[in-house]
């Protein structure tokens, strides 16, 4: 099962989760299985910019991890990304979390991504999709890997917020 992170912290970042999920889906290689609930959270790295929102989408595909990535990039272009510093505000970030079981260690693409046992943003939306995935490279549940990060954690549910998934007939 593969699994995909996506935030955004600049315009309406609520819209922009929502419409980047459905475009996410006419891909007629990905089908958006799931979703997380949607969390607001502090921003790391450079703290000096507007909370995010962040979720996290189940999905299959047809596409390999490459070919996924370079998707993912080209919606971020559709939202007006604009590259300018790493962890800076962004219209819209989507990364890939887990592909299946498969570490890939390429440059430009680490997967799973080399961070995400470290990010609260990633693991409690995790937590809502599949607790007891294991890290394939780690050997600890997503459930696990949550509780070591502690309590108190800057990630707020947003009652209310569910992105919509359009039902689309599986070809992958
Ligand atoms: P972080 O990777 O720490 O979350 P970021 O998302 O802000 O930081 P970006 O500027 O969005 O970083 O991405 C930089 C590059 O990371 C991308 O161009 C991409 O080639 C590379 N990359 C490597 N592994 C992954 C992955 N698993 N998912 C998405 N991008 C990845
Ligand atoms: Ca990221
Ligand atoms: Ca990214």
């Amino acid at each position: 099962m593969i699994y995909i992170g996506i935030g955004a912290n600049l315009g309406d970042r609520e819209k922009t989760l929502q419409e980047a999920t459905g475009m996410l889906n006419t891909n007629p290689e990905i089908a958006v299985i799931a979703a997380s609930a949607v969390y607001e959270t502090a921003p790391i790295g450079v703290v000096d910019q507007p909370y995010f929102l962040n979720a996290v989408l189940q999905v299959y595909t047809s596409l390999s991890a490459r070919n996924l990535l370079n998707c993912l990039l080209a919606i971020e272009r559709k939202f007006g990304r604009l590259r300018e510093t790493r962890w800076g505000p962004r219209t819209l970030d989507l990364d890939i979390l887990f592909y299946g079981d498969t570490v890939i260690n390429r440059p430009g693409l680490q997967v799973p991504h080399p961070h995400l046992h470290e990010r609260a943003f990633v693991l409690i939306p995790l937590c809502d999709l599949k607790p007891d995935l294991k890290h394939p490279v780690l050997g600890q549940s997503i459930q696990f890997l949550t509780e070591s990060l502690g309590t108190d954690l800057p990630v707020q549910k947003i009652e209310g917020l569910n992105l919509i998934i359009k039902n689309k007939t599986r070809r992958t």
